[in-house]
């Protein structure tokens, strides 16, 4: 079963989303107490040419990397010594773009472009900065450049936090509308219990655990809740991510980052790590809260032809097929969307305002252009924001 499921996993793969944790692009400098950590440029290369071959074969690479902390650290030579908020915020901004940097250089190498963006709280659970955020990764992989996304650690205090870049990158799957998200550690997945730990007489070794269908109390007990020093992490929030992003019908797979062959082996089909899936678990959060949760302010009357793009052949509503409208909407809200005889097709969240809409609709994209210049979008609704209303 693990095998076909990992087969089935690339068949249908073409933006993935990969986690890459503070312990794969970092090396140990001394030893004992005075042991530090720095970012392994050998490493951000080593990741730079392997993401730089999945591009190569056609597929979209969204990167969540954390690390700032901890090369904000190094370069002001803190060692391990216990910090303040405020003072592991500074080390989040010095170590950030100093983390960018290194990524820039080395993707370069490559003939990759690389671009950042910072991601907090705010971010995701605002609808409009949400699909903000989600349009300009969009633009980015358009232009063929790897977004690389982290927490904007140093403006957001520990209350409101995302915390960890587990959950930061199971969010950011579910916003890019990934198939796969994969979180590069320094352990080789789950296991039956901690490998860490010797076990004791009657206790059976711990093993890898290839296949997780649904993420039980069982599954959450096994992931412990350890952390180790260096990162926010563990895996008791990879299980959590993995959770959110089944969740939205998209897999998670664990793998251990430091065995440098993981990707190729992960991308032939190979059984590494731990694979988060349920195939016939297909329930969307996000597209039952776009059609059961949210009000809808307004109505959108599109013509039979979008109807029919719409409802039979699963595409975007375009601004050619509205005829008409209601209410008073603005960028990001929900709408119905009727037919000319007031039959409701679907809802979705809408790219423009009544009021742009107004001056958009039956037109063809050229014309848009000119006239929305920097406001422009291709669709009203795009596929991913809408849903089929039974
Ligand atoms: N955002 C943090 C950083 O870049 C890391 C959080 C985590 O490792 O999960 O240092």
């Amino acid at each position: 079963m693990n095998s076909k499921v990992r087969k089935d996993l690339l068949k249908n793969l073409k933006r993935v989303v990969i986690k890459i944790g503070s312990s794969v692009i970092s090396h140990k400098e001394g030893d004992g107490s005075s042991l530090v950590l720095g970012l392994s440029e050998k490493m951000v290369l080593h990741y730079a040419r392997e993401i730089k071959k999945l591009v190569d074969r056609g597929y979209e690479v969204v990167l969540v990397s954390s690390g700032a902390v901890m090369a904000g650290r190094k370069r002001l030579h803190l060692g391990r010594t216990q910090l303040s908020i405020p003072e592991k915020q500074a080390c989040a901004a010095i170590g950030q773009s100093f983390l960018m940097h290194t990524y820039e250089k080395k993707f370069d190498k490559q003939e990759l472009k690389t671009a950042q963006i910072l991601l907090g709280n705010d971010d995701l659970e605002n609808r409009k900065r949400y699909l903000n955020a989600k349009h300009t990764i969009d633009a980015l992989i358009s232009y063929g450049v790897i977004p690389i996304i982290n927490e904007n650690d140093s403006v957001t205090v520990d209350e409101i936090k995302i915390g960890d870049n587990d959950t930061l990158s199971a969010t950011v799957a579910c916003l890019a509308n990934a198939q796969l998200l994969i979180i590069l550690s320094d352990v080789e997945g789950l296991f039956t219990r901690d490998p860490g730990k010797p076990s004791q007489k009657d206790e059976d070794p711990a093993e890898l655990i290839p296949l997780v269908t649904r993420v039980n109390a069982e599954i959450e007990k096994k992931a412990g809740k350890s952390n180790s020093h260096l990162t926010v992490g563990g895996m008791y929030t990879k299980v959590r991510a993995a959770k959110k992003t089944m969740s939205f019908g998209i897999p998670t797979l664990i793998v251990n980052g430091m065995d440098k062959k993981v990707l190729e082996k992960v991308f032939s089909g190979e059984s590494v790590g731990t694979l988060f899936w349920s195939q016939e678990d297909k329930i969307k959060d996000r597209k039952h809260w776009i059609a059961h949760t949210l009000k809808p302010t307004g109505t959108i009357v599109i013509d039979a032809g979008a109807v029919r793009a719409i409802a039979d052949k699963g595409k975007s509503l375009l601004p050619a097929g509205v005829i008409g409208y209601s209410g008073n909407f603005v960028f990001g809200n929900a709408v119905v969307i009727q037919d000319e005889n007031q039959n409701e097709i679907a809802r979705g969240l809408v790219n423009y305002s009544a009021r742009d809409l107004d001056r958009i609709k039956g037109k063809k994209t050229e014309a848009i252009k000119n006239l929305m210049a920097e406001g422009f979008y291709q669709e009203v609704i795009h596929r991913d924001d809408l849903v089929l209303s039974p």
